[in-house]
């Protein structure tokens, strides 16, 4: 049976933005990250990272490096988390996978049974955004990160704009009860 996801941006939406982040010590989930995911879960919901990591392909940290992050976020999450994808290329490399671009949510669909047009995209960033319209999925803004600054220059408009993850994943919860989306 297909099940709606709410693809997440992993720097500034699910944690604290930190640039290039790189070590496990300088990882910081909201206070409100674990709440939200765990609601989102609760209520049937795929939960999957998407996340542009291109320190990688700048030799500013490794795979590995970004694996123990993941690894760390679910210890924290309780393996709530049911997918990271990433793109470690360079924004100019030409790849598929780097958002908007949709490479990482095609790996998800061939890995999940999807309900695309129930699902979400929700990041801090007009890519995030953009790969959701793209992807003809719903999309949130959060205000987090990059979010209050990148939300001036916006031409394209969001579904929502959230102040935080957990505010995004209250409404996102009361748009799925009453149809209104
Ligand atoms: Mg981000």
């Amino acid at each position: 049976m297909k099940r709606p996801a709410v693809f997440l941006d992993r720097d500034g939406t699910l944690i604290e933005e930190v640039n290039f982040l790189s070590r496990v010590e300088d990882l910081r989930l909201f206070p409100f990250t674990a709440d939200a995911v765990r609601l989102l879960k609760d209520s049937g919901y795929l939960v999957i990272v998407v996340t542009n990591q291109s320190g990688i392909g700048r030799g500013i940290y490794t795979e590995d490096d970004m694996h123990a992050i993941h690894a760390q976020i679910q210890v924290e999450l309780d393996n709530a988390i049911d997918a990271f994808y990433f793109c470690p290329h360079l924004p100019d490399g030409g790849c598929e996978c780097r958002k908007p671009g949709l490479g990482m949510i095609e790996s998800a669909l061939a890995n999940f049974d999807i309900d695309l047009e129930r699902s979400w995209m929700v990041g801090d960033k007009k890519i995030d955004v953009e790969t959701g319209i793209i992807g003809n999925m719903l999309t949130a803004l959060v205000l987090t990160g990059y979010g209050a600054e990148h939300q001036a220059t916006f031409e394209i408009q969001p579904t929502l704009i959230s102040t935080d993850l957990h505010d995004a994943v209250k409404s996102i919860l009361s748009t799925k009860s009453n149809g209104s989306i």
